[in-house]
């Protein structure tokens, strides 16, 4: 059978291994996995939350309310933007899906960082587009303008703070070379793990508001997948100007938020003394990654994010390591894929942390 010959040559994303796929391989008991693979918050999220989702339970029976009042409501509030600047997804992921659709085909280019979030180039491809791509491992901005320049790109990917290395842009700079790019290149702002980078350094801080009120080009991204606690209820955001906004919307599949999603997210957004807390345990267990990284003398990359980036040294391979921990029950992401010879480490709570430092102190 013949399929979209777009499709050929797509990998299908790698999501962080599940913990039900640890039990059965290695007969591991699911008490005995820890799983930091995917960046959610060891945490969970704010009981409030729980309490409103089972609530809502009896009315599953009904499609959701589809104009998503009580979030949008919230998040407006939040960002003291207008409905018109707002879309919700089922996660970012599927913002990002809508953009890539909305503003490309197989005759654009887009541009992103060497190591980045790997669903852009999956949605890219979808489309056909050509993927450029810059060198550096951390956002160098001049490189990214140098190639803008050079390619002149549809869209433009900046990931801040960075997944899978953690490092952030500072906004100062990053809105100076906003104001160089045209305006008929979309420029997307990731900001999936903003929560953290906002906390650790003011400097990193993208708001939304600011760059709607200066640009007519850009998107900002957020999601409830990471620092809210709510990966499993897969709500995202794009904010961006109107006539944006509209085209995306033409590609929303209807009800694409679940009714128990919505309360979740809605509810979430009442109690952010829950997720500043979380954040500040984040910060304080990071430490001890890279007090370990220290005394194994392997690198860490600085970051802004709830999960490290451990750069190993050319005697050990990431992969043989992240297969060592995997069968002891350890779940950490391997970035051998992403050209790297790192791991990627979720900063768990202590426990989790203890563990992790346990079992690799023997195999570093
Ligand atoms: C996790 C993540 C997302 C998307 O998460 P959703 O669960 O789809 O909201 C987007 N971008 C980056 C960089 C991420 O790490």
């Amino acid at each position: 059978m013949k399929f979209n010959k777009k499709l050929e040559n797509i990998n299908t994303y790698e999501a962080g291994k599940p913990i039900e796929l640890v039990v059965r391989n290695f007969g591991i008991s699911p008490k005995d996995i820890v799983k930091l693979a995917s960046n959610e918050n060891p945490y969970g999220c704010s009981p409030k939350v729980q309490n409103a989702v089972a609530k809502m339970v009896p009315n599953m029976a009904l499609y959701p309310d589809d104009s998503m009042l009580k979030l949008k409501n919230a998040l407006i509030k939040k960002y003291a933007i207008g409905d018109e600047n707002l879309i919700i997804g089922s996660g970012s992921d599927q913002v990002i899906e809508f953009i890539i659709h909305a503003k490309a085909d197989e005759t654009s280019k887009i541009l992103m960082n060497s190591v980045t979030f790997a669903m852009y180039e999956i949605y890219a491809r979808h489309v056909g587009a050509e993927i450029i791509r810059t060198a550096s491992q951390e956002h160098n901005l001049d490189e990214f303008y140098e190639l803008y320049k050079k390619e002149n790109p549809d869209i433009i990917f900046l990931c801040t703070p960075n997944n899978p290395t953690g490092d952030a842009i500072d906004v100062r700079e990053m809105t100076a070379f906003l104001e160089k790019i045209d305006d008929d290149t979309l420029v997307v702002i990731d900001c999936a793990y903003m929560e953290y980078g906002a906390y650790k350094d003011a400097r990193k801080k993208v708001v939304p508001g600011e760059l709607l009120k200066k640009f007519e080009n850009v998107v900002y991204l957020g999601t409830f997948s990471k620092a809210y606690g709510l990966g499993g209820m897969r709500v995202g955001y794009g904010i961006s100007r109107q006539n944006i906004i509209e085209e995306l919307y033409k590609l929303r599949p209807p009800f694409n938020i679940t009714t128990l999603s919505l309360e979740a997210a809605s509810v979430a957004l009442e109690d952010e003394e829950f997720v500043n807390n979380c954040i500040a345990l984040n910060f304080e267990e990071m430490k001890r990654y890279e007090e370990f990284a220290n005394e194994k003398k392997i690198v860490i990359i600085n970051s802004y994010t709830n999960f490290v980036t451990l750069c190993l040294n050319s005697t050990q391979k990431s992969t043989e390591l992240s297969d060592a921990l995997l069968r002891k029950g350890m779940i950490v992401r391997d970035l051998s894929g992403y050209g790297m010879n790192a791991i990627r480490v979720t900063v768990g709570t202590k426990e989790q942390n203890s563990r992790f430092f346990e079992l690799a102190s023997v195999l570093l």
